[in-house]
Protein backbone atom coordinates (compact mmCIF):
# COMPACT_ATOMS: atom_id res chain seq x y z
CA UNK A 1 0.00 0.00 0.00
CA UNK A 2 1.75 3.13 -0.87
CA UNK A 3 1.99 5.85 1.21
CA UNK A 4 1.58 9.41 0.08
CA UNK A 5 3.13 12.46 2.42
CA UNK A 6 1.78 15.85 1.80
CA UNK A 7 2.18 19.54 3.43
CA UNK A 8 1.44 22.80 2.37
CA UNK A 9 3.40 25.94 2.36
CA UNK A 10 1.80 29.54 0.96
CA UNK A 11 2.93 32.74 1.05
CA UNK A 12 3.55 35.42 -1.35
CA UNK A 13 5.97 37.78 0.10
CA UNK A 14 6.47 41.91 -0.69
CA UNK A 15 10.02 42.97 -0.16
CA UNK A 16 8.96 46.91 -0.37
CA UNK A 17 6.18 46.06 2.96
CA UNK A 18 8.05 47.33 5.28
CA UNK A 19 4.91 45.78 7.45
CA UNK A 20 6.77 41.80 8.34
CA UNK A 21 4.95 38.28 8.15
CA UNK A 22 5.12 36.67 11.72
CA UNK A 23 4.78 32.86 12.24
CA UNK A 24 1.42 33.98 14.51
CA UNK A 25 -0.16 35.37 10.60
CA UNK A 26 0.07 31.80 9.05
CA UNK A 27 -3.07 30.00 9.37
CA UNK A 28 -2.36 26.66 10.39
CA UNK A 29 -4.05 23.09 10.06
CA UNK A 30 -2.83 19.50 10.55
CA UNK A 31 -3.64 15.74 10.11
CA UNK A 32 -6.81 15.11 9.10
CA UNK A 33 -8.03 18.53 10.08
CA UNK A 34 -6.44 19.05 6.64
CA UNK A 35 -8.23 16.39 4.64
CA UNK A 36 -11.56 18.03 6.35
CA UNK A 37 -11.14 21.62 5.50
CA UNK A 38 -10.05 20.97 1.90
CA UNK A 39 -12.41 18.18 1.07
CA UNK A 40 -14.73 19.82 -1.81
CA UNK A 41 -13.21 23.02 -1.91
CA UNK A 42 -11.52 24.59 -5.46
CA UNK A 43 -8.07 24.41 -4.32
CA UNK A 44 -5.05 22.30 -5.02
CA UNK A 45 -5.14 19.74 -2.28
CA UNK A 46 -8.59 19.29 -2.82
CA UNK A 47 -8.12 18.22 -6.65
CA UNK A 48 -4.45 16.30 -5.47
CA UNK A 49 -7.01 14.49 -3.04
CA UNK A 50 -9.82 13.69 -6.01
CA UNK A 51 -7.13 12.08 -7.62
CA UNK A 52 -5.68 9.75 -5.41
CA UNK A 53 -8.73 8.60 -4.23
CA UNK A 54 -9.34 7.29 -7.75
CA UNK A 55 -6.53 4.54 -6.37
CA UNK A 56 -8.09 2.71 -3.43
CA UNK A 57 -4.69 1.33 -2.41
CA UNK A 58 -2.97 4.67 -2.10
CA UNK A 59 -2.88 6.07 1.79
CA UNK A 60 -2.34 9.83 2.35
CA UNK A 61 -0.45 11.44 5.22
CA UNK A 62 -1.35 15.01 5.63
CA UNK A 63 1.00 16.86 7.76
CA UNK A 64 0.68 20.48 8.26
CA UNK A 65 -0.71 22.97 5.82
CA UNK A 66 0.35 26.52 6.57
CA UNK A 67 -0.81 29.70 4.85
CA UNK A 68 -0.95 33.54 5.16
CA UNK A 69 -2.64 36.64 2.99
CA UNK A 70 0.43 38.05 1.87
CA UNK A 71 2.60 40.32 3.30
CA UNK A 72 6.07 41.79 4.00
CA UNK A 73 9.44 39.72 4.55
CA UNK A 74 9.26 36.74 7.14
CA UNK A 75 11.59 37.48 9.96
CA UNK A 76 14.30 34.83 10.30
CA UNK A 77 13.12 33.65 13.50
CA UNK A 78 9.20 33.55 12.11
CA UNK A 79 10.69 31.54 9.02
CA UNK A 80 12.75 29.16 10.98
CA UNK A 81 9.97 28.61 13.54
CA UNK A 82 7.54 27.84 10.49
CA UNK A 83 9.80 25.47 8.45
CA UNK A 84 10.37 23.65 12.36
CA UNK A 85 6.96 23.04 12.55
CA UNK A 86 6.86 21.44 9.14
CA UNK A 87 9.43 19.45 9.17
CA UNK A 88 8.56 17.92 12.40
CA UNK A 89 5.67 16.83 11.26
CA UNK A 90 6.64 14.93 8.36
CA UNK A 91 9.89 13.74 10.29
CA UNK A 92 6.63 12.46 13.21
CA UNK A 93 4.78 10.63 9.91
CA UNK A 94 7.55 9.09 8.28
CA UNK A 95 8.70 7.34 11.35
CA UNK A 96 5.02 6.45 11.71
CA UNK A 97 4.71 5.36 7.88
CA UNK A 98 7.31 3.82 5.46
CA UNK A 99 6.39 7.13 2.71
CA UNK A 100 6.92 6.49 -1.12
CA UNK A 101 5.92 10.05 -2.80
CA UNK A 102 5.68 13.21 -1.24
CA UNK A 103 3.49 16.15 -2.53
CA UNK A 104 4.37 19.69 -1.11
CA UNK A 105 1.82 22.60 -1.90
CA UNK A 106 3.67 25.73 -2.55
CA UNK A 107 2.97 29.09 -3.68
CA UNK A 108 6.63 29.60 -4.19
CA UNK A 109 7.09 33.28 -3.92
CA UNK A 110 7.93 33.94 -0.15
CA UNK A 111 11.41 35.75 1.23
CA UNK A 112 12.55 35.94 4.44
CA UNK A 113 14.54 39.02 5.75
CA UNK A 114 17.83 36.48 5.93
CA UNK A 115 16.78 34.06 3.31
CA UNK A 116 15.92 34.50 -0.62
CA UNK A 117 14.59 31.26 -0.76
CA UNK A 118 12.59 29.79 1.85
CA UNK A 119 11.00 26.80 -0.45
CA UNK A 120 14.06 25.70 -1.39
CA UNK A 121 15.28 26.10 2.12
CA UNK A 122 12.18 23.71 3.21
CA UNK A 123 12.72 21.53 0.14
CA UNK A 124 16.43 20.88 1.28
CA UNK A 125 14.84 20.17 4.83
CA UNK A 126 12.38 17.58 3.58
CA UNK A 127 14.57 15.67 1.24
CA UNK A 128 16.96 15.19 4.62
CA UNK A 129 14.06 13.76 6.10
CA UNK A 130 12.83 12.04 3.52
CA UNK A 131 15.44 10.89 1.15
CA UNK A 132 15.52 10.51 -2.73
CA UNK A 133 11.84 9.35 -3.05
CA UNK A 134 9.75 10.97 -5.81
CA UNK A 135 8.33 14.48 -4.81
CA UNK A 136 6.05 16.55 -6.77
CA UNK A 137 5.76 20.24 -5.74
CA UNK A 138 2.80 22.42 -7.62
CA UNK A 139 3.57 26.23 -7.48
CA UNK A 140 1.79 29.73 -8.47
CA UNK A 141 2.71 30.83 -11.75
CA UNK A 142 4.18 33.95 -9.89
CA UNK A 143 6.23 31.55 -7.96
CA UNK A 144 9.94 32.51 -8.32
CA UNK A 145 11.22 29.72 -9.68
CA UNK A 146 15.23 28.93 -8.43
CA UNK A 147 18.37 26.81 -8.94
CA UNK A 148 17.84 25.29 -5.73
CA UNK A 149 13.60 24.77 -5.85
CA UNK A 150 14.53 23.00 -9.41
CA UNK A 151 17.51 20.26 -7.79
CA UNK A 152 15.20 19.17 -5.35
CA UNK A 153 11.88 18.47 -6.89
CA UNK A 154 10.93 15.57 -9.51
CA UNK A 155 8.19 17.24 -11.06
CA UNK A 156 7.07 20.87 -10.72
CA UNK A 157 3.48 21.62 -11.79
CA UNK A 158 2.50 25.42 -12.03
CA UNK A 159 -0.76 27.30 -12.52
CA UNK A 160 -2.06 27.86 -16.21
CA UNK A 161 -4.00 30.69 -15.04
CA UNK A 162 -4.16 34.24 -13.88
CA UNK A 163 -6.13 35.39 -12.85
CA UNK A 164 -5.96 32.00 -11.23
CA UNK A 165 -9.25 30.34 -11.62
CA UNK A 166 -7.37 26.71 -12.34
CA UNK A 167 -5.87 25.41 -8.66
CA UNK A 168 -8.05 22.64 -8.53
CA UNK A 169 -6.99 21.38 -11.70
CA UNK A 170 -3.28 22.32 -10.36
CA UNK A 171 -3.34 20.02 -8.03
CA UNK A 172 -5.18 17.08 -10.01
CA UNK A 173 -2.05 17.64 -12.66
CA UNK A 174 0.22 17.39 -9.79
CA UNK A 175 -1.42 13.99 -8.78
CA UNK A 176 -1.37 11.89 -11.67
CA UNK A 177 2.42 13.27 -12.29
CA UNK A 178 3.63 11.40 -8.64
CA UNK A 179 1.20 8.62 -9.74
CA UNK A 180 3.46 8.16 -12.81
CA UNK A 181 6.50 8.54 -10.65
CA UNK A 182 5.00 5.98 -8.25
CA UNK A 183 4.17 3.43 -10.91
CA UNK A 184 7.40 3.74 -12.15
CA UNK A 185 9.46 3.88 -15.74
CA UNK A 186 9.45 7.66 -16.02
CA UNK A 187 12.75 9.48 -16.35
CA UNK A 188 11.65 13.53 -16.16
CA UNK A 189 13.82 15.74 -18.11
CA UNK A 190 13.22 19.51 -16.37
CA UNK A 191 14.64 22.23 -18.47
CA UNK A 192 13.94 25.83 -17.89
CA UNK A 193 14.85 28.80 -19.34
CA UNK A 194 15.47 32.48 -17.51
CA UNK A 195 14.27 34.92 -19.06
CA UNK A 196 15.45 39.00 -17.73
CA UNK A 197 11.63 39.92 -18.19
CA UNK A 198 9.35 40.95 -15.43
CA UNK A 199 5.80 41.55 -16.03
CA UNK A 200 2.77 43.44 -15.86
CA UNK A 201 -0.72 44.70 -17.70
CA UNK A 202 -3.76 42.84 -19.08
CA UNK A 203 -1.86 41.00 -21.75
CA UNK A 204 -1.13 38.84 -18.57
CA UNK A 205 -5.07 37.51 -18.54
CA UNK A 206 -4.54 33.99 -20.04
CA UNK A 207 -8.03 34.19 -21.19
CA UNK A 208 -7.11 36.88 -23.87
CA UNK A 209 -4.11 38.11 -23.09
CA UNK A 210 -0.96 37.20 -25.41
CA UNK A 211 0.33 35.29 -22.54
CA UNK A 212 -2.33 33.11 -22.43
CA UNK A 213 -0.84 31.96 -25.72
CA UNK A 214 2.06 31.00 -24.20
CA UNK A 215 0.43 28.77 -21.60
CA UNK A 216 -1.64 26.59 -24.46
CA UNK A 217 1.78 25.86 -25.70
CA UNK A 218 2.41 24.80 -22.15
CA UNK A 219 -0.86 22.88 -22.32
CA UNK A 220 -0.04 21.42 -25.92
CA UNK A 221 2.85 19.73 -23.87
CA UNK A 222 1.53 18.32 -21.00
CA UNK A 223 -1.17 16.80 -23.65
CA UNK A 224 1.48 14.78 -25.59
CA UNK A 225 2.58 11.87 -25.13
CA UNK A 226 6.34 12.49 -22.99
CA UNK A 227 4.73 15.37 -21.59
CA UNK A 228 4.88 15.90 -17.83
CA UNK A 229 4.56 19.30 -16.99
CA UNK A 230 4.89 22.93 -18.43
CA UNK A 231 4.50 26.51 -17.50
CA UNK A 232 5.96 30.06 -17.41
CA UNK A 233 6.50 31.04 -14.44
CA UNK A 234 6.24 34.96 -14.32
CA UNK A 235 7.88 35.21 -10.37
CA UNK A 236 6.47 37.67 -8.20
CA UNK A 237 7.54 41.32 -9.20
CA UNK A 238 7.74 42.50 -5.80
CA UNK A 239 9.68 39.73 -4.35
CA UNK A 240 12.55 41.57 -4.90
CA UNK A 241 15.37 38.16 -4.47
CA UNK A 242 18.20 37.67 -6.42
CA UNK A 243 16.59 34.62 -8.75
CA UNK A 244 13.37 36.84 -9.42
CA UNK A 245 12.42 36.30 -13.12
CA UNK A 246 10.48 35.14 -16.16
CA UNK A 247 11.17 31.24 -16.22
CA UNK A 248 9.92 28.62 -18.39
CA UNK A 249 9.71 25.12 -17.28
CA UNK A 250 9.39 22.05 -19.62
CA UNK A 251 9.05 18.61 -17.79
CA UNK A 252 8.89 15.62 -20.14
CA UNK A 253 9.74 12.09 -19.52
CA UNK A 254 12.89 11.03 -21.00
CA UNK A 255 13.24 13.31 -23.59
CA UNK A 256 15.58 15.91 -22.85
CA UNK A 257 16.03 17.88 -26.37
CA UNK A 258 12.47 18.29 -27.25
CA UNK A 259 12.01 19.94 -23.46
CA UNK A 260 14.52 21.65 -24.44
CA UNK A 261 13.46 23.06 -28.17
CA UNK A 262 10.17 23.60 -26.46
CA UNK A 263 11.24 25.62 -23.79
CA UNK A 264 13.15 27.96 -26.08
CA UNK A 265 10.20 28.12 -28.36
CA UNK A 266 8.21 29.67 -25.83
CA UNK A 267 10.79 31.79 -24.30
CA UNK A 268 11.63 33.25 -27.77
CA UNK A 269 7.80 34.12 -27.39
CA UNK A 270 8.07 35.90 -24.07
CA UNK A 271 10.73 37.73 -25.20
CA UNK A 272 9.22 38.85 -28.48
CA UNK A 273 6.17 40.46 -26.80
CA UNK A 274 8.15 41.84 -24.08
CA UNK A 275 6.88 45.15 -24.23
CA UNK A 276 3.05 44.19 -24.40
CA UNK A 277 3.61 43.38 -20.72
CA UNK A 278 3.65 46.37 -19.33
CA UNK A 279 0.61 47.91 -17.74
CA UNK A 280 -1.50 50.90 -18.60
CA UNK A 281 -2.71 52.66 -15.41
CA UNK A 282 -4.75 56.17 -15.31
CA UNK A 283 -4.42 58.28 -12.70
CA UNK A 284 -7.41 58.27 -9.98
CA UNK A 285 -8.57 61.62 -11.38
CA UNK A 286 -9.29 60.15 -14.46
CA UNK A 287 -10.93 57.00 -12.88
CA UNK A 288 -13.60 58.94 -11.18
CA UNK A 289 -14.13 60.65 -14.26
CA UNK A 290 -14.92 57.04 -15.80
CA UNK A 291 -17.01 56.53 -12.77
CA UNK A 292 -19.02 59.68 -13.10
CA UNK A 293 -19.78 58.89 -16.76
CA UNK A 294 -20.96 55.20 -16.01
CA UNK A 295 -24.47 54.51 -14.89
CA UNK A 296 -23.24 51.53 -13.37
CA UNK A 297 -20.25 49.99 -11.51
CA UNK A 298 -17.00 50.57 -11.91
CA UNK A 299 -14.17 48.77 -9.99
CA UNK A 300 -11.36 50.63 -8.99
CA UNK A 301 -8.18 48.46 -9.05
CA UNK A 302 -5.97 49.39 -6.29
CA UNK A 303 -2.39 47.18 -7.46
CA UNK A 304 -0.55 49.51 -6.23
CA UNK A 305 -1.46 48.43 -2.04
CA UNK A 306 -2.50 44.84 -3.40
CA UNK A 307 -2.82 42.83 -0.27
CA UNK A 308 -3.24 39.70 -2.75
CA UNK A 309 0.27 40.87 -4.09
CA UNK A 310 1.51 41.41 -0.60
CA UNK A 311 0.85 44.97 -0.25
CA UNK A 312 0.39 46.19 3.44
CA UNK A 313 -3.52 47.67 2.60
CA UNK A 314 -3.44 50.20 4.79
CA UNK A 315 -3.45 53.12 1.36
CA UNK A 316 -5.61 55.71 1.62
CA UNK A 317 -4.66 57.20 -1.71
CA UNK A 318 -8.07 56.75 -3.91
CA UNK A 319 -10.17 57.50 -0.32
CA UNK A 320 -8.62 60.69 -0.05
CA UNK A 321 -8.78 60.92 -3.50
CA UNK A 322 -12.86 60.00 -2.96
CA UNK A 323 -13.48 62.52 -0.60
CA UNK A 324 -11.60 65.47 -2.13
CA UNK A 325 -14.00 64.60 -5.20
CA UNK A 326 -17.18 65.73 -6.34
CA UNK A 327 -18.33 62.37 -7.64
CA UNK A 328 -21.51 61.62 -5.13
CA UNK A 329 -22.18 58.04 -5.96
CA UNK A 330 -21.88 55.44 -3.67
CA UNK A 331 -18.23 53.73 -3.15
CA UNK A 332 -16.80 51.11 -0.77
CA UNK A 333 -13.45 51.18 -0.05
CA UNK A 334 -11.23 48.54 2.03
CA UNK A 335 -8.18 49.10 4.47
CA UNK A 336 -6.20 47.59 6.72
CA UNK A 337 -6.45 50.05 10.10
CA UNK A 338 -6.05 47.98 13.35
CA UNK A 339 -6.27 51.38 15.56
CA UNK A 340 -9.70 52.76 13.50
CA UNK A 341 -11.15 49.37 14.25
CA UNK A 342 -9.87 49.99 17.48
CA UNK A 343 -11.96 52.84 17.87
CA UNK A 344 -14.81 52.49 16.15
CA UNK A 345 -15.46 48.89 17.99
CA UNK A 346 -14.93 51.22 21.46
CA UNK A 347 -17.57 53.63 20.18
CA UNK A 348 -20.11 50.87 19.22
CA UNK A 349 -22.75 51.02 15.90
CA UNK A 350 -24.41 53.85 15.28
CA UNK A 351 -21.70 56.04 17.40
CA UNK A 352 -20.21 59.05 14.96
CA UNK A 353 -16.37 59.13 15.65
CA UNK A 354 -13.22 61.22 14.63
CA UNK A 355 -10.79 59.16 12.89
CA UNK A 356 -7.27 58.90 11.22
CA UNK A 357 -7.32 56.14 8.32
CA UNK A 358 -4.34 55.12 6.85
CA UNK A 359 -0.75 54.63 6.61
CA UNK A 360 -0.32 52.43 10.16
CA UNK A 361 1.71 49.80 8.36
CA UNK A 362 3.44 51.84 5.51
CA UNK A 363 3.84 55.51 7.12
CA UNK A 364 6.25 56.71 4.75
CA UNK A 365 4.08 56.20 1.93
CA UNK A 366 0.60 56.94 3.22
CA UNK A 367 -0.53 59.99 5.57
CA UNK A 368 -3.06 59.11 8.12
CA UNK A 369 -6.57 61.11 6.97
CA UNK A 370 -9.04 62.58 9.28
CA UNK A 371 -12.34 61.77 8.83
CA UNK A 372 -15.27 62.02 10.57
CA UNK A 373 -17.70 59.02 9.65
CA UNK A 374 -20.66 56.87 11.39
CA UNK A 375 -19.98 53.19 12.53
CA UNK A 376 -22.84 51.45 10.85
CA UNK A 377 -21.94 47.80 11.69
CA UNK A 378 -18.88 45.70 14.07
CA UNK A 379 -18.06 42.33 12.81
CA UNK A 380 -15.79 39.70 14.59
CA UNK A 381 -13.75 38.70 11.19
CA UNK A 382 -14.49 35.21 10.74
CA UNK A 383 -16.04 34.58 7.48
CA UNK A 384 -15.40 32.36 4.30
CA UNK A 385 -14.32 33.73 0.53
CA UNK A 386 -15.58 32.44 -2.54
CA UNK A 387 -13.55 29.09 -2.68
CA UNK A 388 -14.58 27.99 0.80
CA UNK A 389 -11.43 28.80 2.68
CA UNK A 390 -12.19 30.39 6.18
CA UNK A 391 -10.62 34.84 6.26
CA UNK A 392 -10.09 36.37 8.80
CA UNK A 393 -9.34 39.78 9.48
CA UNK A 394 -9.58 40.42 13.02
CA UNK A 395 -12.00 42.60 13.94
CA UNK A 396 -13.67 44.49 11.23
CA UNK A 397 -16.02 47.94 11.16
CA UNK A 398 -17.76 49.18 8.03
CA UNK A 399 -17.87 53.22 8.82
CA UNK A 400 -19.64 55.71 6.59
CA UNK A 401 -18.74 59.27 5.17
CA UNK A 402 -21.44 60.80 3.53
CA UNK A 403 -21.41 58.66 0.49
CA UNK A 404 -18.44 56.51 0.92
CA UNK A 405 -18.91 53.42 2.77
CA UNK A 406 -15.31 52.07 4.66
CA UNK A 407 -14.51 48.45 5.50
CA UNK A 408 -11.46 48.29 8.10
CA UNK A 409 -10.10 45.36 8.52
CA UNK A 410 -7.48 44.82 11.91
CA UNK A 411 -5.77 42.41 9.80
CA UNK A 412 -4.94 41.86 6.21
CA UNK A 413 -7.49 40.25 3.63
CA UNK A 414 -7.54 39.40 0.42
CA UNK A 415 -9.50 42.25 -1.14
CA UNK A 416 -10.38 40.57 -4.46
CA UNK A 417 -13.37 39.03 -4.85
CA UNK A 418 -17.16 40.09 -3.13
CA UNK A 419 -17.12 37.77 -0.49
CA UNK A 420 -14.87 39.71 1.74
CA UNK A 421 -17.48 42.79 0.97
CA UNK A 422 -20.61 41.10 1.06
CA UNK A 423 -20.23 38.83 4.40
CA UNK A 424 -19.97 42.42 6.00
CA UNK A 425 -23.21 44.00 4.98
CA UNK A 426 -21.45 45.74 1.88
CA UNK A 427 -23.11 44.16 -1.77
CA UNK A 428 -20.70 45.03 -4.18
CA UNK A 429 -23.79 45.26 -6.89
CA UNK A 430 -24.88 48.03 -4.85
CA UNK A 431 -22.37 50.71 -5.33
CA UNK A 432 -21.07 52.70 -8.20
CA UNK A 433 -17.41 52.34 -7.27
CA UNK A 434 -15.79 49.64 -5.34
CA UNK A 435 -12.17 49.61 -4.69
CA UNK A 436 -10.42 45.99 -4.53
CA UNK A 437 -6.72 45.67 -3.67
CA UNK A 438 -6.20 43.32 -6.48
CA UNK A 439 -4.24 43.64 -9.90
CA UNK A 440 -6.28 41.17 -12.06
CA UNK A 441 -7.33 38.60 -9.59
CA UNK A 442 -10.64 39.94 -9.45
CA UNK A 443 -11.78 40.02 -12.22
CA UNK A 444 -13.71 36.64 -12.46
CA UNK A 445 -15.35 37.89 -9.42
CA UNK A 446 -16.28 41.09 -11.10
CA UNK A 447 -16.69 40.81 -14.39
CA UNK A 448 -20.75 39.88 -14.73
CA UNK A 449 -21.17 42.80 -12.09
CA UNK A 450 -18.92 45.71 -13.38
CA UNK A 451 -20.04 47.84 -16.19
CA UNK A 452 -16.22 49.61 -16.02
CA UNK A 453 -12.90 48.66 -14.51
CA UNK A 454 -9.82 51.08 -13.85
CA UNK A 455 -6.32 50.41 -12.71
CA UNK A 456 -5.50 53.55 -11.10
CA UNK A 457 -2.21 54.56 -10.99
CA UNK A 458 -1.34 55.44 -7.43
CA UNK A 459 1.81 55.21 -4.99
CA UNK A 460 2.14 51.96 -3.33
CA UNK A 461 4.62 48.72 -2.38
CA UNK A 462 2.68 46.86 -5.20
CA UNK A 463 2.83 49.72 -7.86
CA UNK A 464 2.53 48.07 -11.51
CA UNK A 465 4.93 50.65 -12.34
CA UNK A 466 7.73 48.94 -11.50
CA UNK A 467 10.52 51.44 -12.15
CA UNK A 468 9.22 53.16 -9.37
CA UNK A 469 10.03 50.82 -7.35
CA UNK A 470 13.07 50.13 -4.77
CA UNK A 471 14.27 47.01 -6.48
CA UNK A 472 17.82 46.32 -4.36
CA UNK A 473 18.38 42.25 -4.78
CA UNK A 474 16.87 41.24 -8.20
CA UNK A 475 19.98 40.34 -10.55
CA UNK A 476 20.20 43.10 -13.07
CA UNK A 477 20.12 44.15 -15.91
CA UNK A 478 16.26 43.15 -16.81
CA UNK A 479 13.90 44.44 -18.41
CA UNK A 480 11.73 47.04 -17.91
CA UNK A 481 13.74 48.35 -15.38
CA UNK A 482 16.75 47.88 -17.59
CA UNK A 483 17.17 48.26 -21.43
CA UNK A 484 17.99 44.35 -21.98
CA UNK A 485 19.98 43.01 -24.72
CA UNK A 486 19.33 38.86 -25.40
CA UNK A 487 20.16 36.92 -28.28
CA UNK A 488 17.65 33.40 -28.16
ZN1 LIG B 1 -0.27 34.22 -8.17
Amino acid sequence: MPNILFAELRQETASFNPFPTKFEMFRQMHGAEILNNYEGTKTEISGFMDVLAERKEIKLVPTVSAASVSGGLIPKDDLNQLLDVIIESIKAAVDANAIDAVYLCLHGAMAGESEDDPEGLLLRKVREVVGTIPLVASIDLHAILTDRMLDLIDVVVPFHTYPHVDQYETGERAARCLLKLLDGGVKPEVVTVKLPLLVRGDELITATGKYGEAIRMCQEIEASETGLSAGVNIGNAFTDVPELRTNVLVVRDNDRNQAQEDAEKIASFMWEHRELFRAELISVEQSIGVAQSNPGLTVFSDAADATASGASGDSNAILKALVASEFNGRCLVPIVDQPAVEQAVAAGEGARIQVALGGTLDPARFQPLELEVEVLRLYDGHFAYENGLPGFGGRIAVVRQHNIDVLIVERSLFFVGQQVFASHGCDPAEYRIVVVKSPNGFRPYYDSIASAICAVDVVGSTSANLPSLPYKKVARPIFPLDDVQLEL
